[in-house]
């Protein structure tokens, strides 16, 4: 597989067809149908990825996910070196999942300045290329807060693309400031955000968005804001929390619905799952993710979203370890050093913030496949190579003795 395009290959259900597929897939008359369905040009559907939800058979669906895995990006698996700057945490919203938000009178509640957003970029500026940067729906913030904001990031670091806003933000920017979606999303645009991150989407079930965001924008809002996006050129990302109220079934129609968004408007890069971290406090009725149920997730989203490239194993909120799993499961993508957040953290994940490339890359390098360094929209691609290990610090174990 060694030679091909450190982007992937465009044709990879024809790569999927000649892998042999492995007894877990061979012998699961569920997995061989997706399998055949895949490498015929077709999708999988809602009760077929229900079924998969359901399947006892957790290790063939991981491994049909690798190979449809293999199949598109061989063995490379892409990072980038960016930073999380989150503008406020004072929220209009109080979704019950979020233990982000803070009311405006909260001892903790803080909004940045421009002059402060430009600081917190300043100690890292050298070492990345992109600035991922969300926050609270501001009970004040107009769109004009936001073009100086991407104005002034862009004039003084030029290299840096700015990949900012939740759905649910473009919806009440647009609202507090008495113009469309279209106009505000085009405003920014030019004002320097490059590209949307993709947060808010939950379960795209509107029973379940009531239930724990009630509020926020429905599940055809959020498709319709990413479409106006992907039609002014602005890629986005897609995101889903699972592990709250949702039934299996729900969380197929969730990654379904997805899909069908892309065929209409192909603007999504990377879809992003992660499981709600629970406390005492928020949401006692929700389920908890096991590692084996997060794996399902991400293994199922490979499978069923055959129309979007990537497939992310966010390390910020299921850590290392488990990310590393999520990489011979389906993920070709661990996100990227990140250096400073505040979302998950606030929700209880003990990620680790310090990570370098070379960190990452060694995460990667560890599950047999090949680090790229790759540009937020996935145009740039470079093979990372580390610093050789210190040999002093290994155990002996593989030495010749002759
Ligand atoms: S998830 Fe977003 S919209 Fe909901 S309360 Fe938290 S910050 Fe506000």
């Amino acid at each position: 597989m060694i030679g091909t395009p450190l982007a992937g290959n465009n044709d990879w259900r024809k790569v999927l067809e000649n892998f042999s597929l492995p007894l877990s897939v061979k012998h699961d008359s569920l997995l061989l149908e997706c399998y055949n369905i895949l490498v015929k040009g077709g999708n999988i559907d809602v009760d077929l990825g229900t079924k998969l939800f359901e399947s006892p058979n957790l290790s063939g669906i991981s491994a049909l996910a690798d190979l449809i895995k293999k199949s598109r990006f061989d063995d490379y698996v892409y990072f980038n070196d960016n930073l999380h700057v989150n503008t406020t945490n004072i929220c209009v919203l109080a979704c019950r999942f979020c233990a982000f938000r803070k009311g405006p009178r909260h001892s903790e509640a803080y909004a940045l300045s421009v002059e402060e957003y430009l600081h917190r970029i300043d100690p890292f500026s050298d070492i990345i290329d992109e600035v991922h940067s969300v926050g609270g729906l501001h009970p004040d913030w107009t769109v004009e807060y936001y073009e100086e904001l991407y104005r002034s990031a862009k004039k003084t670091y030029p290299h840096i693309h700015i990949k900012s806003l939740t759905a649910v933000e473009v919806k009440h920017i647009a609202s507090r400031s008495g113009i469309s979606v279209k106009e505000t999303l085009s405003r920014l645009k030019s004002a320097g955000l490059d590209s949307l991150p993709g947060g808010g989407a939950e379960i795209l079930v509107d029973t379940v968005r009531d239930r724990i965001c009630r509020g926020k924008e429905s599940s055809a809002e959020y498709l319709a804001i990413h479409e106006i996006a992907h039609g002014l050129g602005i890629k986005t990302n897609c995101t889903m929390l699972f592990g709250t109220v949702e039934t299996l079934r729900e969380r197929a129609i969730h990654l379904h619905k997805l899909r069908n968004q892309q065929d209409v408007s192909q603007g999504f890069q990377c879809f992003v799952p992660y499981p709600f971290l629970p406390d005492k406090t928020r949401l006692p009725e929700a389920q908890l993710a096991s590692l084996n149920e997060i794996i399902r997730v991400i293994a199922i989203s490979r499978i069923m979203l055959d129309n979007i490239p990537h497939i992310k194993a966010y390390r910020m909120n299921i850590g290392s370890y488990v990310a590393s799993i999520a990489l011979n499961s389906g993920a070709d993508d661990i996100d990227g050093t990140v250096n400073h957040e505040e979302i998950m953290h606030e929700a209880g994940s003990s990620a680790r913030l310090d990570s370098d490339s070379e960190e990452l890359a060694k995460i990667i390098e560890n599950v047999n496949s090949i680090p790229v360094k790759r540009n937020t929209t996935y145009s740039n691609f470079t093979r990372y190579r580390r610093k050789p290990d210190d040999d002093s610090r290994r155990l002996p174990i593989a030495q010749s003795t002759s």
